[in-house]
């Protein structure tokens, strides 16, 4: 019996000791397995915490709790407190409302982000947690841990800056207001009508072709500042394109008040803005559609306010038009344009008509400018005023282009043949033209081709042309002069006219815009601003001719302050090349 007892003692001491010793190994695993938890944990960024209900006592691991403010330790404050004053003013609200509800048990977990105080600063941090609970169900203690997610948030902040704002005024992008109208339709439920008034300036290119985009920069910056000021609190700017402007504003009364706003906008920019000491005029032109008139979706009223900018401008800009559906058949009357267009140079359907041009010394006919027509099939003669603009966008200007080269080549191969030996054509040469890698080339080959002197060949080109790029232009100006073309500066006086940039570049002649010469006739010699641009290009050894000449006494006046040459309607209007011969002087 005694036996037994003993036997039964060391058994059961032997499984203690083997228990023991397992237990210790597991002991010894867990420490090493938490410590390696412990060092992950620290390393992620992480933080553990714990918050057992019983005793009331909150752990948080080593690295958050050196993180955390001093006034943690007080301890009149319960965790609670102490916890939501660390939260950011902003973000608590959120973040009580999470905790609520995974109280509710409507979610799994405790998952919330927010702005947490520490001893330097705010840190973005997520928290995950899940209460532990008793046999019964009692909530017993609440475990998770903690991220710094500050890189992450600023990271994030940064892409949604630049997939919602516009990067120069800070204004909400096409993209946001999209969705910005959307959440207000979707609030709206149709019964409150609101308006967009789609601004955009109508030559906005030309101030950055010529006075550069940094000053372009500015220009956007104070038209925002100044809308700023013309719209109520309750409107909404946004920057839907490079110079578009979008006005979202809710209207009570309907088309008549929204057309009083456009009307005060318009108003608003008829003066100039001054910016660093230049008067910019720009007039813009407004798009208006109304929710829920023609459509009532946002993707839907953008086009349509899109469309009716669009109208707006072909109006003439400086004005105003609301959507509507004959917009839409504009719209398919341009489409069908350019697929005419596409098929013009195959089917012969351009023609060069030739504008006189006079030596006011001689009073000789000294050459011509070559301005194309488009003989449209069912619309008859199109001015080139319609359909450039259309070639330059599509890219079709290209082929016109080579096509104006290769006829005027042809056409003064003719006219040397009928004796008229040294009449030079003029030709107007788009950017799009100029930057082409094989221009100079085309032209050179043309001329060799077609036998005709290069010092008959004119090339003229804007102003904008040069700012677009001016010193790989300037390059390619320089080359077409070694060739022994010459260089026409067009439409002087209608840009940024700035005659000292003249010096730079490589060109003959500067042809002196018509509101120039209309101002001849206005004003006293002395006034005329044609004699200082002239007596200046002359110092430069540039010629000039005056663009535009309608009348008789005009060319009296251009005569006495020496311009060189005149075109006009007073000499002639553009002609078929038949009809431009009698003006020409033979020499057979
Ligand atoms: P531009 O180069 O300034 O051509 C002068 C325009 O003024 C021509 O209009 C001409 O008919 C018009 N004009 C000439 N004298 C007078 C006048 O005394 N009074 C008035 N009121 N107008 C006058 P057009 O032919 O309609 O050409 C318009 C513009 O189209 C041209 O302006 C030029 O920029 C462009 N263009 C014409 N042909 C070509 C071309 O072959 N290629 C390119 N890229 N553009 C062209
Ligand atoms: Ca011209
Ligand atoms: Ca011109």
């Amino acid at each position: 019996m005694e036996m037994t007892k003993d036997l039964k003692l060391s058994v059961s001491l032997d499984e203690f000791k083997t228990q023991y010793e397992r237990l210790k190994q597991n002991e010894e695993a867990l420490r090493v397995s938490e410590e390696r938890y412990r060092l992950a944990v620290e390393g992620a960024n992480d933080g553990l915490w714990d918050w057992d209900f019983v005793t009331n006592k909150f752990f948080i691991s080593e690295k958050w709790k050196r993180e955390l403010p001093n006034e943690i330790l007080n301890p009149k404050l319960s965790i609670m407190g102490k916890w939501t004053r660390l939260i950011h003013p902003e973000d608590l609200n959120e973040a009580l409302n999470s905790f609520k509800e995974y109280l509710k048990g409507n979610s799994e977990y405790l998952f919330c982000e927010y702005r947490f105080r520490t001893k330097d600063d705010y840190k973005w941090v997520l928290t995950r947690g899940k209460i532990l609970r008793d046999k019964v169900g009692k909530p017993i203690r609440m475990a998770g841990s903690i991220s710094d997610i500050t890189y992450r948030k600023i990271y994030e902040e940064k892409i949604k800056d630049l997939a919602y704002y516009d990067r120069l005024t800070k204004l909400p992008n096409f993209h946001y207001s999209k969705e910005i109208i959307g959440e207000k339709i979707k609030n709206n439920n149709g019964i409150r009508k609101f308006a967009l008034f789609l601004i955009d300036l109508d030559n906005f290119r030309n101030i950055n072709d010529t006075l550069g985009h940094q000053f372009g920069d500015e220009v956007l910056i104070t038209i925002k500042e100044k809308l700023k000021l013309i719209i109520s609190d309750n409107d909404i700017l946004c920057k839907t394109g490079e110079d578009e402007f979008l006005i979202i504003k809710d209207i009570d009364y309907g088309k008549l008040e929204a057309e009083n706003f456009a009307k005060e906008i318009l108003n608003y920019f008829q003066g100039p803005l001054s910016i660093h000491n230049h008067e910019i005029y720009s007039t813009i032109s407004i798009g208006i559609e109304i929710y829920p008139d023609n459509v009532e979706d946002a993707f839907g009223l953008l086009r349509n306010v899109d469309s009716a900018m669009y109208s707006a401008k072909e109006k003439g800009r400086n004005t105003y038009e609301f959507f509507n559906t004959d917009i839409y058949k504009d719209i398919v009357k341009k489409i069908s344009l350019e697929s005419d267009l596409r098929k013009a140079i195959k089917n012969n359907e351009f023609e060069l008509y030739y504008q006189p041009q006079m030596d006011l010394n001689t009073e000789e006919i000294i050459g011509v400018e070559a301005l194309i027509r488009w003989n449209h099939p069912h619309k008859g003669l199109i001015s080139p005023v319609q359909f450039i603009p259309l070639a330059e966008n599509t890219g079709l200007i290209v082929n016109i282009g080579k096509w104006v080269i290769e006829t005027v080549c042809k056409q003064n191969m003719k006219w040397q043949d009928m004796g008229y030996e040294d009449v030079v054509i003029s030709i107007n040469v788009s950017s799009i033209q100029l930057q082409q890698k094989d221009f100079i080339n085309f032209v050179s080959d043309a001329l060799k081709k077609y036998n005709m002197k290069a010092e008959l060949l004119n090339i003229e080109i804007t102003e904008s042309t040069l700012m677009k790029s001016i010193d790989s232009v300037v390059i390619k100006l320089k080359s077409l002069k070694e060739l022994g073309v010459g260089i026409s500066l067009d439409d002087f006086g209608t840009g940024y006219s700035s005659l000292s940039y003249l010096k730079k570049l490589p060109i003959d002649t500067l042809k002196i815009d018509k509101i120039f010469i209309d101002d001849v006739n206005e004003h006293s010699i002395e006034d005329a601003i044609t004699g200082e641009i002239i007596q200046l290009a002359h110092k430069m050894k540039i010629d000039v001719v005056a663009e535009g000449v309608e009348e008789k006494n005009q060319i009296h006046l251009l005569k006495s302050q020496n311009c060189d040459k005149i075109q006009g309607y007073v000499l002639s209007k553009p002609v078929p090349k038949e009809e431009v011969i009698k003006f020409f002087k033979s020499k057979l």
